[in-house]
């Protein structure tokens, strides 16, 4: 199929009231309508959802969308609805629908009115579900937060695994799209072969985030005091503070609260409620900072964040950059802070010990490049795209003397040495 490129415009504006595609969008978009299976390697936020969104509202049939989190399927979903004004032209296939709810959506499929089925990877495993799909037109299938498919991504999801062998069954040449935030060649090379999509095209942005400035600072037993300091110096603005275990989030929020900042907390012990709750406080800008474990953030789409703690080291550079990609998305400010001890390093290797031997191994090997990151004395960002497979010359205008590094130069030995002594 070949679409002129002022229908492609045309379609964007009608779907979606945008007068431009970001980035690589519309190549991306081409390549989809052309039939082609397609990979997809974009920071958060560079727009990857629109990529198969607007193909599968221009083409015919349903395309099936395969996510992780139930909660992100019900953002897009509500926010498709929005601009078509047609309930049916999008839904969300689980477990938690009633059989009068899985009737419609079986309905409006048949009759082609959907042109978006959000499923998780575990509602695709049921053979009745597989069934059905088999047996009516099925434009596309879009694999969203593809590295879950990955052992060395972040999010590895064993579900994932199984999804070759069911699109397999679901059609013959059904072309497949992966995307993922996720840059590291491993990664990439588990999705392709998992996927089987060898000679899919391959579009990637670059992972630069030039607004954003990284800075490691040595994590001392006054750390809390160092976090109400800085979130005092930058009081009014928005930001996340990251801790390992739920237990910390609770007594930092608690510090903070006391010490007068709108503060807090998220993890996943929380109940909904209280979840849904701090998290729309935060969106609201009802209070300013949410201390969370990483079970927040992921599909929080709230632009304005100027700045993201740590005050753990996370365990891997994917997790460090995803959630500090979560500062100053509007282009604006965005401060990332990072909090680092060899003794929260050698905690995160004691947490792995009871896993199985492979999984040890590569938590170690990434765990090993976060310390060397937390370490290094070269410019941080250059660092991270290194990592991600881009060089970078460190020119001003893209963030070159945006981190601590390349302001306040030190010896690297200096630096080894403060850590140990922590
Ligand atoms: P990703 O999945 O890559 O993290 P999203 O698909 O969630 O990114 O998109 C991030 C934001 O960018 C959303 O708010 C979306 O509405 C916006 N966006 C996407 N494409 C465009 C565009 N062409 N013009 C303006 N905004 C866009
Ligand atoms: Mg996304």
């Amino acid at each position: 199929m070949s679409i002129a490129k002022a229908d492609l415009q045309g379609a964007l504006k009608t779907y979606f009231g945008f007068n431009t595609f970001k980035g690589l969008q519309e190549s991306v978009i081409k390549s989809i309508l052309d039939g082609n299976h397609t990979f997809v390697i974009m920071p958060t936020g560079g727009g990857k959802s629109l990529c198969y969104q607007l193909p599968a509202l221009m083409q015919e049939g349903t395309a099936i969308v395969v996510s992780p989190l139930i909660a992100l399927m019900k953002n897009q979903v509500d926010a498709i609805r929005g601009v078509s004004n047609e309930e049916g032209i999008a839904h969300v296939l689980n477990s938690s629908l009633n059989k009068t709810e899985v009737k419609r959506v079986k309905e409006d499929i048949v009759s082609q009115k959907t042109k978006l089925l959000y499923v998780a990877p575990e509602s695709l495993t049921k053979e009745e579900n597989v069934e059905f799909l088999r047996s009516v037109k099925i434009s596309f299938m879009a694999i969203d937060e593809a590295h879950c498919i990955s052992e060395w991504g972040h999010d590895f999801r064993p579900e994932y695994r199984n999804l070759r062998h069911i699109i397999g069954r679901i059609g013959d040449n059904i072309p497949i799209i992966g995307l993922t935030a996720t840059a590291t060649p491993k990664v990439q090379e588990d999705i392709i072969k998992n996927l089987g999509i060898s000679g899919a095209k391959t579009f990637k942005a670059s992972f630069n985030r030039p607004n954003l400035y990284y800075e490691v600072r040595p994590k001392t037993k006054n750390v809390d005091v160092d976090i109400i300091r800085f979130v005092k110096q930058n009081e009014g603005k928005s930001g996340i503070v990251y801790c390992l275990s739920r237990k910390r989030v609770e007594e930092l929020a608690q510090v903070l609260q006391v010490n007068g900042i709108k503060a807090v907390p998220y993890h996943a012990g929380l109940d909904a409620k209280s979840r849904s709750s701090h998290q729309d406080m935060f969106l609201m800008e009802d209070i300013d900072v949410v201390v969370a474990t990483i079970a927040f953030g992921m599909g929080i789409d709230k632009p304005d964040v100027r700045f993201v703690i740590h005050h753990d080291i996370p365990k891997s550079i994917e997790s460090y950059y995803q959630e500090t990609g979560r500062a100053g998305r509007d282009g604006g400010e965005g401060h990332c802070l990072a909090f680092y001890s060899y003794k929260d390093i050698e905690k995160l290797e004691k947490f792995m010990s009871g896993k199985p031997v492979a999984e040890q191994e590569i938590g170690h090997a990434l765990l090993q490049e976060m310390v060397a990151f937390a370490e290094t004395s070269i410019s941080r960002r250059k660092f991270i795209l290194h990592y991600f497979g881009e060089e970078f010359d460190n020119a001003i205008g893209e963030g070159g003397d945006m981190d601590d590094n390349v302001r306040h130069p030190k010896k690297k030995t200096e630096a080894k040495d403060n850590a140990k002594f922590l």
